[in-house]
């Protein structure tokens, strides 16, 4: 077997010096980011909002660019206006005010060849920084006020030097700290990285491809570096898929579907639809097997999938046995339990929702005893430490992480038929190499009483007449759903700032109306509770973070106002909208959004999209297109965001190579397993 993998043309050893204290390689990979030198509790918390709380989330932190190259030039050939580098020393120093609180310091730069005046805005400590005679290198350009620096260095280049990276940062933290992080943490930690892959591949080893990422010497070295770590993530996704796939595995085959099913059938308000029936059938073949059940489920939201995993769970049932249903959050779970158990009772199935407040112990018991027919709860909680009864048939939900963990942790202890389902509107043929071995049954069209939802794109000025077309709504019997600012910011400011709307909408624009409130910090059972309410129509409004993104189903819900639209990802936007048109009712989803004029290209083109198509397959390819750029907000959800480095048009061929790898690995012996494990959380986590 050769192992030469094509498209590196080898990235440059990077030579950092030795690190102070030794580290293991599991150390790191949870060595918290306070340990980096120079990182207090304050700049802590700060990386913290970003996303970074550990030594390898910040090696992880991937540039968003680098800046371009540019020349280094004497200041009497400074002309036109290209960025350049200059480099001198300071003469003096001046502060002046622009009005209001606007400053402007102006340093006098000497070389050999002339001065000219350098200008930093809104800087104005800079003033006591620039002392007479420090030599200074800086990029930027001629402008009004001589010079205007973008970006400076004391001694050697760093934030000058060509290629640097330009990371997604806040205002917060800046590009420039995060570069100085960045290197030390390469400094002191780069060579105790763990490398998923053998030795013999002949690739740059993942330490130097992080050194190269994060300071690559060009462009093309940059790209290289890209694809090795993207390399990685996928080997590991793949090589836990394939370490999963136990040949062995036998599962109990379940007899043909009988008067359960039927009466499912009856009880149902709707006949299925051609679709949700072609499914049906896929599933019987595999129940009927000795093999466990591996079959992706996939549908766009509001496509009926739900409907289906329950058909799942009930052959389960049928014979005396078990389903599980399994959801990524409590409150996903929670829903999935409210859309069920209505049915379960009619049948006279036993459900129950397994969530990890105190009062489980009964539940788990039920569950153990065989008395709980089905089960709902959060993959972790069941997968965990549960004991069923008699688990025959398991009903994974909208696994972002690609299901991996999962499908493996089933496979060992149970072997129950698995059914994963996933709105993540994924091209077919990636889903089938993302999934590895998974068969897909595929839900393409929504049921025929569906009116494509309307959507409309409205500025904020206009942000009453939103409100006005939603309480016509209210009016005439309808709900709606309002949902708030993403922010940048943690889970409670993101509830508090949640409450605080949705009171300010209840003195407001919901004047009268009944408003609930739905975020990530209520307790279970006031979640619960406020779901209950809305379903049942005693609440007019659900005011919500992205919470309900996935799972909520209240067809009465026939509007749905998005503040601040434009800080959503597309895929995100597009789960939420699917909150309506749930029912035959013509639905409507008003994105509001800031100032057009203030919106990057890549939040104006995401608006358009939603506009134009409520086609969750075009949608993804939009995504495709313009993801890169713009996705600082909006990722975690979005279904790609487990894969950091890869872009999956670009590296098709690395995907297959990962694949191929895998498999030849898994059929050779079992330590890759582990590597690939470590991998995962130091790269595809
Ligand atoms: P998904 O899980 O794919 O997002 P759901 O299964 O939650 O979709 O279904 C969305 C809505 O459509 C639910 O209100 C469900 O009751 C309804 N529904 C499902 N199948 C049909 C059908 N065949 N005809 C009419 N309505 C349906
Ligand atoms: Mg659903």
């Amino acid at each position: 077997m050769t192992r030469m993998h094509a498209g590196f043309t080898g990235v440059v050893q990077h030579e950092w010096p030795r690190p102070r204290g030794f580290v293991a390689p599991e150390q790191l990979e949870t060595l918290g980011i306070d340990a980096l030198p120079g990182v207090g509790a304050s700049l802590a918390k700060r990386l913290r909002a970003l996303g970074i709380e550990t030594v390898r989330d910040l090696l992880l932190h991937r540039p968003r660019r680098y800046e371009q190259s540019v020349d280094e030039i004497a200041i009497s050939q400074l002309w036109g206006d290209d960025e350049v580098a200059i480099a001198g020393e300071v003469v003096d120093v001046k502060t002046r005010r622009l009005g209001g609180r606007r400053t402007i310091v102006t340093a006098r730069i000497r070389d050999g060849s002339g001065q000219i005046g350098a200008s930093w805005f809104n800087q104005p400590w800079l003033a006591e920084k620039l002392t007479p005679g420090t030599h200074l290198r800086l990029r930027g350009k001629l402008g009004r006020y001589g010079f205007d620096v973008k970006s400076y260095d004391v001694g050697a280049p760093k934030a000058t030097a060509d290629f640097a990276p330009v990371y997604p940062a806040s205002e917060q933290v800046p590009s420039t700290k995060l570069r100085e992080l960045m290197r030390t943490a390469l400094e002191q930690y780069g060579r105790f990285i763990p490398d998923p892959l053998p030795a013999d591949l002949a690739l740059p080893t993942r330490a130097d491809a992080l050194g190269a990422i994060h300071f690559p010497a060009s462009l093309a070295e940059a790209e290289d570096a890209r694809r090795r770590l993207a390399f990685d993530e996928l080997f590991t996704l793949q090589l836990i898929v394939a370490g999963s796939r136990d040949d062995e595995a036998t599962a109990e085959p379940l007899p043909a579907a009988g008067s359960l099913l039927d009466r499912y059938r009856s009880v149902l308000p709707f006949t299925l639809t051609e679709h949700q029936e072609r499914a049906i059938s896929e599933i019987d073949l595999d129940l009927a097997q000795r093999v466990p059940m591996q079959r992706l489920l996939q549908g766009d939201v509001g496509s009926g999938k739900t409907v289906v995993a329950l058909y799942a769970l009930l052959r389960a049932v049928e014979q005396s046995r078990q389903g599980a249903l399994m959801a990524p959050t409590e409150t996903l779970a929670e829903q999935h339990f409210l859309t069920i158990e209505p049915l379960c009772a009619q049948l006279g199935v036993r459900c129950v929702l397994l969530t990890g407040s105190a009062r489980a112990k009964k539940i788990r018991d039920e569950i153990a005893n065989g008395v709980a027919q089905i089960a709902v709860g959060t993959h972790a909680l069941i997968q965990r430490d549960i004991e069923f009864a008699d688990l025959a048939v398991a009903v994974v939900d909208e696994q972002h992480r690609f299901g991996v963990e999962q499908r493996h942790a089933l496979a060992e202890g149970r072997e129950p038929h698995v059914l994963h389902m996933t709105a993540t509107p994924i091209p077919r043929t990636l889903a089938l190499t993302i999934y590895g071995d998974l068969a897909v049954s595929e839900i393409a069209k929504p049921p025929a009483n569906r009116k494509p939802i309307i959507t409309a794109w409205v500025g904020a000025e206009r942000s009453s007449e939103a409100y006005g077309r939603l309480r016509v709504h209210l009016d005439a019997g309808r709900q709606a759903y309002v949902v708030c600012p993403l922010i940048e910011q943690s889970e409670t400011r993101l509830a508090r700032a949640a409450e605080e709307e949705a009171a300010r909408l209840h003195r407001a624009e919901l004047a009268g109306y009944r408003v609930g409130l739905l975020h990530g910090r209520l307790k279970p059972a006031e979640r619960r509770e406020v779901m209950t309410q809305f379903k049942a129509g005693e609440l007019d409004v659900l005011v919500a973070t992205t919470v309900i993104e996935v799972g909520v189903d209240v067809p009465n819900a026939t509007i749905m106002i998005v503040q601040e639209a434009d800080r959503f990802g597309l895929a995100q936007l597009h789960q939420l909208r699917g909150r309506v048109g749930r029912g035959a009712e013509q639905s409507y989803c008003l994105l509001i959004s800031r100032d057009k004029l203030e919106l990057t290209d890549v939040a104006l083109s995401r608006l358009a999209a939603l506009v134009e198509t409520t086609d969750g397959f075009e949608l993804a390819e939009v995504d495709l297109e313009l993801r890169g750029e713009g996705q600082l907000l909006g990722t975690r959800q979005s279904g790609w965001s487990d894969l950091r480095f890869t872009k999956l048009r670009a590296d098709r061929d690395l995907l297959e190579q990962a694949r191929q790898l895998a498999r030849d690995l898994r059929d050779e012996d079992g330590p890759w397993l582990d590597a690939a494990e470590r991998a995962g959380t130091l790269g595809a986590a």
